[in-house]
């Protein structure tokens, strides 16, 4: 079974594509909402609000106490909650050694559909993915060796693994193409 936490944003979207793989899923409001979960979604939305939020509903601790054993899987604002962002409204998780500036993409380009190669299973295959002020990962020179680039976008990491973990700087669950969520799946299920 797979969270997706859903205090604010595009949550419901994620469950659609987890139904459409057969896979049983429960939206995340509590942390005792996270017990018999095998990995966990973080939605894309605002993540300073759902920053506040996961404070404010004692699930900041829990996450990152989760995340430490299962897999988790973060789409733009939830890429920024996962990252080590630290500042006064958003403290990220810390699950992926990465910087991240928001809103990266240049303010008149808010919000754009592109299609790229992601590089999964040995495979190049292609995705559609939409990007809505979405953040940029930042010192890809210093990237940890560990983590794995699976997608670039003019030159820019857009998609990476770090053990258990993925994350990506676009939308993947807008176009009803489930594989990203096939491939987080695989991932959870190869570790159960
Ligand atoms: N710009 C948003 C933020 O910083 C992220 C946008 C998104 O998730 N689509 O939280």
């Amino acid at each position: 079974m797979i969270g997706i936490l859903a205090l604010q944003g595009n949550y419901q979207m994620h469950s659609q594509m987890l139904d459409k793989l057969n896979e049983k899923n429960i939206l995340i409001k509590n942390s005792s909402d996270l017990d018999g979960c095998d990995g966990l979604i973080i939605p894309g939305g605002e993540s300073t609000v759902m920053s506040k939020m996961m404070h404010k509903y004692d699930l900041f601790d829990s996450i990152k106490k989760f995340g430490k054993e299962k897999g988790v899987f973060g789409t733009c604002a939830g890429l920024i909650l996962m990252s080590n962002y630290d500042s006064e409204n958003i403290i990220g998780l810390d699950l992926l050694n990465i910087s991240v500036s928001r809103n990266a993409w240049g303010s008149q380009i808010n919000s754009f559909t592109n299609k790229i190669n992601i590089d999964i299973d040995n495979k190049i295959k292609n995705f559609e993915a939409t990007f809505i002020r979405a953040p940029r990962i930042k010192r890809t020179d210093k990237i940890d060796r560990s983590m794995r680039i699976l997608a670039y976008f003019k030159d820019e990491p857009i998609m990476i693994q770090h053990g258990l973990h993925i994350a990506t700087t676009f939308h993947p669950e807008m176009h009803n193409d489930t594989l990203i969520h096939e491939y987080f799946l695989n991932i959870i299920n190869e570790n159960k």
